[in-house]
């Protein structure tokens, strides 16, 4: 499983929302505390930020940047981190699923347009999962990955003009139903908004001060973590406001002018483009 996290909000560098503070991705890649599948994220990472105009309202698309290291081996990212800037950021660090391809091409976010997404989770035997893509979508289809897999079928509803939380919320009802062991928590922004689903494994978020956070685990030392719970607020506060799980099987939407909706996805139903294992 891989550890993923998006971030909308005033710009900020991404040392501050990826390295910086409790437990941020950087610590998880190689000390996750949720992570239910594999140990470590070491078989790549990758973020995507989004330049200023974006917050003006005019989406601009985001830029990438990727490798198939460790998040820790990589010699380009502490000056990188330090100087880039911005106010939505998706990021994720990597610990691939068994039959994909180990290169860059499949590490997150994968990218189209102002869109920016990642698959925290595996799919079985994904190479035969029942797809309706046309060729020219197949021959898109942008790493040998369940998750490049995945972002195609989003994609595919996104062009069509579905709402992000939409799109998310059938292709994990389609997988599900063909795959019923598949893990499925995927993560898209815009840069102005940000969709999730939870099916397999954690996800918490934070908002307030004019920001979203969304993440597979919370920035919080692991020390807050085991002490008890106190009420729906599950970990630390903080500036911008305590972080709460996402219960599993939802699709969450969440920007920074409309709040935090959560919804089961437990009425999601495949449709005709499903077909059957
Ligand atoms: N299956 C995806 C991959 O191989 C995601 C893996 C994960 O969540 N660890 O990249």
């Amino acid at each position: 499983m891989c550890r993923h996290l998006a971030y909308v909000g005033p710009a900020t560098t991404l040392k501050s929302l990826l390295v910086e503070g409790p437990h941020a991705l950087y610590e998880q890649s190689w000390r996750p505390l949720m992570q239910r599948h594999g140990t470590v994220n070491a078989d790549g990472f990758g973020f995507g930020w989004y330049p200023p105009a974006v917050r003006g309202g005019s989406p601009e698309a985001p830029a990438r940047y990727r490798r198939a290291v460790p998040i820790w081996a990589d010699a380009n990212l502490p000056d990188l981190a330090r100087t880039v800037r911005s106010g939505a950021v998706l990021a994720a660090v990597r610990s691939a699923t068994e039959g994909t391809t180990q290169d860059e091409s499949a590490a997150a976010p994968f990218q189209e347009g102002r869109w920016l997404f990642s698959h925290n989770g595996a799919v079985a035997d994904w190479g035969r999962v029942p797809v309706a893509l046309t060729s020219e979508e197949l021959l898109g289809v942008q790493a040998r990955s369940d998750s490049a897999l995945l972002w195609a079928m989003v994609l595919r509803r996104l062009r069509r003009g579905e709402q992000g939380a939409d799109a998310l919320a059938a292709v994990v009802g389609e997988v599900a139903a063909a795959r019923p062991t598949a893990r499925l928590n995927l993560l898209l922004t815009d840069g102005v908004s940000v969709a999730a689903t939870t099916w397999g494994d954690t996800l918490w978020y934070r908002s307030g001060e004019g920001s979203v956070t969304v993440a597979s685990e919370p920035g919080v030392s692991p020390d807050v973590l085991r002490a008890p719970r106190t009420g729906a607020s599950q970990a630390a506060t903080g500036e911008a406001g305590p972080w709460r799980q996402v219960p599993d099987r939802c699709v969450l939407l969440a920007s920074t002018a409309g709040g935090i909706r959560i919804t089961p996805l437990s009425a999601a139903r495949p449709t005709e483009e499903s077909g059957t294992q």
